[in-house]
């Protein structure tokens, strides 16, 4: 009876908290977006590299999606074409590695190895389906996106 009546409750949960994860992952887009002027950073900063960059523009997390520690942090997150995505997701001219160098230039080297290192222990983020938590992480991206953008998308 007590199984069931949690089980109900997850149920009935899900729906508000796959909302707010939806919307916070959007908003940390946007961030990363506006930050990067919505131009693929490794046709910024490598215009040496041979690779044939597409339109289609998209925000790669730096340490695995999987990771939810980091899922939403903009540090994490790097404006990067279909192409080198794509590239980086299959091991390819080693497009992962040019990400990990602008992550590492931009963040700095401190932040960079703080972030490998969470990447590395693997823990769980045990807030990922709490409602306050995932509520405080928009109010946080909502913040940062007024500062950046100075409100013109309000
Ligand atoms: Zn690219």
């Amino acid at each position: 009876m007590k199984k069931l009546k949690s089980k109900q409750v997850k149920k009935i949960n899900k729906t508000p908290q796959k909302k707010l994860q939806k919307k916070a992952e959007s908003l940390w887009k946007e961030v990363c977006l506006f930050r990067d002027k919505r131009k693929c950073q490794v046709k910024q900063m490598f215009p040496g590299v041979k690779i044939p960059h597409s339109n289609v523009i998209q925000v790669d997390h730096c340490f695995s999606r999987s990771n939810k520690n980091l899922f939403l942090q903009i540090s994490n997150g790097t404006t990067v074409c279909s192409t080198c995505n794509m590239m980086k997701k299959n091991g390819l001219k080693g497009v992962d590695l040019l990400i990990y160098e602008i992550v590492s230039r931009r963040e700095g080297v401190d932040r960079f190895m703080e972030m490998r290192e969470l990447h590395q222990s693997g823990g769980a983020n045990i807030s990922w389906n709490k409602v306050w938590w995932l509520e405080e992480q928009i109010d946080i991206l909502e913040t940062i996106k007024r500062g950046m953008t100075g409100g013109i998308y309000e």
